[in-house]
């Protein structure tokens, strides 16, 4: 058997082990769709987010890339967010890092990776730039990585602040809570470590007539 067989042939007795459990599963799950949390975490997978969260399907709306990156010209998430935050109406946005992160990790570096994942790393660069200071100061190179994966997610909560997209959900209805987090893949804990209530206050550069 081919290993990508072994997944269709799983797949076939989790949807029997849920309909043994619940026989009306399937038929409510396909009806509707009305998930509280929209996850923006990294592509590794060692983080899955309903796995490492709980939830099941239909609790968590999913984004994933490289890094757990918001950029403001990425149609990807950007449509993914308005879907959710717009239309969906979730009442929190959580971005999840995770210690150990390899697009990070690159990021620090001086090595070449050619155009399309330095295009996607540099967006990284600009946060190690923005806390230089901070992270020089911290002699060990584990743990300054490990600042650096907090920092990021710090940076891209404050992306997602600034998008017309939570600008407007926070003018008109007082939501979506803006989350940081990160997962430890040493033991499978996550810590919280930024967050922005709906309707913080930012730079007014930021704040449109809307
Ligand atoms: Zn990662």
């Amino acid at each position: 058997m081919q290993t990508y067989e072994k997944l269709l042939l799983e797949n076939k007795a989790w949807a029997a082990e849920k309909v043994a459990d619940d026989p009306d599963y399937f038929k409510r799950l396909s009806a509707l769709q009305t998930p509280e949390f929209l996850w923006i975490g990294c592509s590794d997978s060692r983080v899955p987010a309903d796995k490492i969260t709980g939830t099941q399907p239909g609790e968590i709306f999913v984004h994933r890339n490289v890094a757990n990156l918001v950029i403001n010209t990425d149609v990807n998430l950007l449509a993914v967010l308005d879907y959710a935050v717009t239309h969906l109406k979730v009442k929190h946005v959580i971005v999840c890092g995770h210690y150990g992160c390899g697009g990070i990790k690159a990021a620090a570096t001086k090595t070449d990776y050619k155009p399309v994942l330095n295009m996607w790393l540099r967006n990284i660069k600009d946060v190690i730039r923005h806390h230089r200071d901070e992270l020089d100061a911290i002699p060990d190179e584990t743990r300054r990585s490990d600042r650096l994966v907090e920092l990021n997610v710090q940076e891209q909560v404050m992306n997602l602040a600034k998008t017309t997209i939570i600008q407007k959900a926070w003018k008109a209805e007082q939501r979506p809570h803006l989350h940081g987090w990160v997962y430890g893949l040493a033991d499978g804990i996550i810590k919280p470590v930024f967050e922005m209530e709906a309707g913080t206050h930012i730079d007014p550069l930021y704040e449109y007539d809307l």
